[in-house]
Parts: structure tokens; sequence; C-alpha cells
């Protein structure tokens, strides 16, 4: 038997090898930090790296390891998506705007992960402000599929995915308005977990459209998702909409042994909207699917149809509101307070205006242009509300296939990872993509993307598992339960995960 490289091992593993000392924090941090300086020129998955930094966290953990007063992600490195403000460290959204950007304050998830004693590696690169479904129209340009280089990781993501996929980081943290952590993880063949709205404080999260944005956690295997959401998740007075409830260890939750271990999802019934298996699906992401749902029976779960007929409306909803929340959150880039301002301009207007035609790239314009036009005098009735509307049905369609089954089943995205530049034309064709994803932020409900099959081209295919409202340890342990006899999640791409740098 050969073992695995310390870069390619569980978060559970390196605890132990931490707290053997078999290995240091520092010798941990090192290990990444010269795999991101070998692999990221090519991936394009990080926009700030700072050794020294890194380093001088990695030693404090060391430290406290030392005293015996570590937690379990005391000196585990990890990577931060660059939409959660970092204090003393550029925090871009992978914006022109905020391309000079430090923060006075750290994000909540960012001082929660640093009292906890995890190493920050860097910021991760991202769709701009996270609009995006491909990590294309990041300033700092796009970022590399490592299945395939001239892919798309997926997005807004795709940094944290596509580090995590080719163990750059062991863990990253992602954010999730429409499906920026499921469908990133499901294209670079990582697990990736969007909990129920509120439970992760969006203090310090740059907003994008704040009645939908979630943070969530990237992982190689549930059980390191389980690890960084509990240490993610928490009550924060600074965030109106954080929810005030004990936190949960995960970890502890899916490591419960079954009662019975030959058939361990007994009991669960899982729901499969027949909605998600129409048109536009493509026929390897089904059979993939098809071959999953086989594998949760043979655990033992039972598998029926449900319907969420209102479906078909989710990408219209989700887009109105999105980009009417993005038109208002925006605004407060005025080139005035922080972030980028014009050199040249007449007067103030001219100021605002120039600072925000060069700052914004052309999909941010867009959508702060459309969702100005939805909520102005006229046509709000016609869009914004009826937006609202679908929304309380979609989450209407979501409580009653829950009176049905525990969790629903279906793909996290109708296709594979596409080209780099393949929807460049046509923003509509890449917003169809969010169309089994943003149903669930609507909603507000958890939904987790874990990895199930490849395509013909070799690139991964995301099986999506949606809960009611805080069943998250539900959902992860349905995904470990199925890790735990399947091998899709230990698949790497060669030969970036293999190689020692
Ligand atoms: N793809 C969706 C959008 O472009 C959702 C992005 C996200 O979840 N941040 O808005």
């Amino acid at each position: 038997m050969t073992l695995a490289p310390l870069f390619d091992v569980p978060v559970s593993a390196l605890r132990r090898a931490l707290d053997e000392k078999e290995i240091s924090s520092v010798e941990l941090a090192n290990l990444f930090l010269d795999r991101i300086d070998a692999f990221n020129p090519g991936l394009n998955a990080f926009i700030t790296v700072d050794r020294e930094r890194t380093l001088v966290e990695a030693r404090a953990a060391d430290r406290r390891i030392a005293r015996n007063e570590a937690g379990p992600l005391t000196g585990i490195p990890l990577a931060h998506k660059d939409v959660f403000c970092t204090e003393g460290v550029l925090t871009t959204c992978a914006s022109k705007m905020l391309s000079n950007f430090v923060s006075p304050y750290d994000a909540h998830v960012v001082s929660l992960l640093k009292r906890a004693g995890a190493v920050s590696l860097g910021k991760t690169n991202m769709d701009e402000f996270a609009m995006g479904s491909s990590s294309e129209t990041s300033y700092y340009g796009p970022v590399n599929n490592p299945w395939k280089i001239g892919h798309v990781p997926g997005g807004s993501s795709g940094g944290s995915a596509a580090a995590v996929a080719a163990r750059l980081a062991p863990i990253a943290t992602g954010t999730d308005t429409g499906g920026s952590v499921r469908q990133p993880a499901a294209f670079c063949g990582i697990t990736g977990i969007k909990p129920t709205y509120g439970l992760i404080s969006r203090y310090g999260m740059v907003a994008y459209a704040s009645s939908l944005d979630q943070g969530g956690a990237f992982g190689a295997s549930a059980g390191d998702c389980a690890l960084l959401l509990s240490a993610m998740a928490g009550f924060d007075m600074r965030d109106s909409t954080s929810l005030d409830r004990p936190v949960e260890d995960y970890a502890a939750e899916i490591g419960t042994p079954a009662s019975d271990p030959a058939r361990p999802l007994a009991g669960l019934t899982i729901g499969v909207p027949r909605e998600f298996f129409s048109v536009g699906l493509g026929d390897e992401t089904h059979a993939s699917i098809e071959d999953a749902l086989a594998q949760y029976r043979a655990l033992g779960a039972s598998v029926r149809d449900v319907s969420l007929p209102n479906t078909r409306f989710a990408i219209p909803a989700f887009y109105v509101i999105a980009m009417a929340e993005a038109s208002s959150n925006l605004s407060r880039f005025d080139g005035v307070r922080y972030g980028y301002r014009a050199t040249k301009y007449a007067d103030l207007v001219d100021m605002y205006c120039k600072s925000r035609s060069e700052g914004f790239g052309a999909e941010v314009q867009r959508r702060i242009l459309t969702g100005t036009f939805v909520l102005s005098h006229g046509y709000y009735d016609a869009y914004y509300l009826q937006a609202q509307k679908l929304r309380r049905l979609i989450a209407e369609d979501f409580r009653r296939a829950f009176s049905e089954c525990d969790l629903v089943a279906g793909p996290a995205a109708p296709m594979t990872a596409w080209a780099l530049g393949a929807m460049g034309d046509d923003p509509v064709q890449m917003y169809l993509a969010d169309i089994y994803t943003t149903p669930v932020n609507l909603a507000g409900l958890p939904g987790l993307s874990h990895p199930c099959g490849f395509d013909a081209a070799g690139l991964p295919i995301g099986l999506q598992l949606i809960g009611n409202y805080f069943s998250e340890a539900r959902l992860l342990t349905a995904a470990h339960r199925f890790q735990q006899v399947t091998n899709w999640h230990l698949h790497r791409p060669a030969p970036i995960a293999r190689a020692n740098a």
C-alpha cells in the first residue's frame, strides 16, 4: 500500500499528524504554499498569497498545539474566497473596483476561523462580485479547471473549488447566492455545502444579493466539509439575518454509527423531482445521477418521485431578485469612500460615472442596469413583485416535497464544465446553467453537491442533495455514507494533484 501524500489526506488525518508532531503547522503550510507556487500559475485559482503572513499564523498554531490547546482546525491550512474581508490583506472580489481595497476588519467567518487556529493560505479567484457561473468575469483573468486546462471550474467560487480539487488547499470557504458553492464543487469533482440561509454570518462578506447570499464550505469529502462548516457557523449580532441557534458538531454527527451497518441509510426517503430531469439535462449527467441514486438505494434509502412544479420559474425569479438587490448593494461603490476612483473627471457626477464605468466589468454593469430597471417606477410590479411571488411558490414546492421525503436529490448542473469562452456572447445561456441550484437559494434551504461520476471527456459530475431547513447534518451524513462505499471523491486530476511540487 502506498501512503497518500500529506497534501491529499482528510483533514482528520492532518489533525492526527499535527497532534502527534509528525509534522508542524509551519511545514504543512509550506507544503501547500509550495504547491501553490508550482501550480497556481497554470490554474489562476488564487488572487493573493502572502507566504510570510501565512507562516506567522502557522507558527502561532504550532505554539497552541504545543500547549495542547488545539481545536479541530488548529494548524490546518485553508483558502478564503476573495469575497470575505480580511484585515490587512487585499479583498478584491475579483473586481478592478476593489483592486486596491485592504479591509480594516475581518469578516465574521474569517475571525471565527482565525480563532479556531486555521491557517489562511490566501484569497481565491472568483467571478467579479460573485456574479457568474464560470469564474471567467474576474478582473484577474479566468480560473482553469484542474481536470482540464482551458475549461471553466464553475463559479462564482471557482478559485476555491479549483484550489481544493488540485490540492493547493485542503479546504476552502465559498459563498453561494444561486449555486456558487454547489456548481463549482460539481465541476471540480469535490464536495461543497451551502447551509440554511442565516446559519453563517454575512458580516464582512461583500454583498451581492443579500436575501440569497450565504457562506459555504468546500472539501474533498463530506467529512472535511463537516469540519469546516461547524467552524463557519454561529450567531452574529452584526448580521440581522443571522440565526441564533447552537452550533452543531457536524463531524461528530456524521460519525455516529448507523443502527443497521449493512443498510446505513435505511429509513431515509429521497425524493427525485421529475422537473430536474427534463429537457436540457445532459445524457451523461443524467446517467451518472441515476447510478448514484441506485447506490443510495443499495445503502438502504428509499427513492421516490416528487414534484417541484415551479422549477421553470426559478431562473427568471432568481435573476430579477438577484439583480435588483445587486443594483442596490453595489451603489456603495461610488469612488468616494474606498475602491477605485477614475483619475480624470469634470465634476462630481462625472467622477461617479467614470469610476463606476471603469471600475466594474461588463457583467456587473449589465446586472446593475437590469436591476435598476426592474426596481424602477412603472416596472416594479411587472418584474420585481412578480419575482417575489414566484419565490414564494418555489418555497411552497419544497415545503410540499419535504412532507413526502427527507432529502431531494438531482443533478447540481445540467452539464459538465464548458470550455473557457464558450458562453461568451450569451449571458442568458449561462444563467440557464443555474436551473437546479437557484431554487434552493430562493427557498433559503441547505444544499450539497458531491462527486458521482465523469463524462466522456473526463470532467466531473456532481449530485445535488437538498434538505429541509437545518438538515445540514442529514445532508452531510447521507453524502458521507455514500462516500464510505464509493470512490468518486478520491479521484484526482492527474498530474497536478498527484505530483509533488
Ligand atoms: N450563477 C449565479 C449568478 O451568476 C449565482 C452566483 C452565485 O451563487 N454567487 O448570479
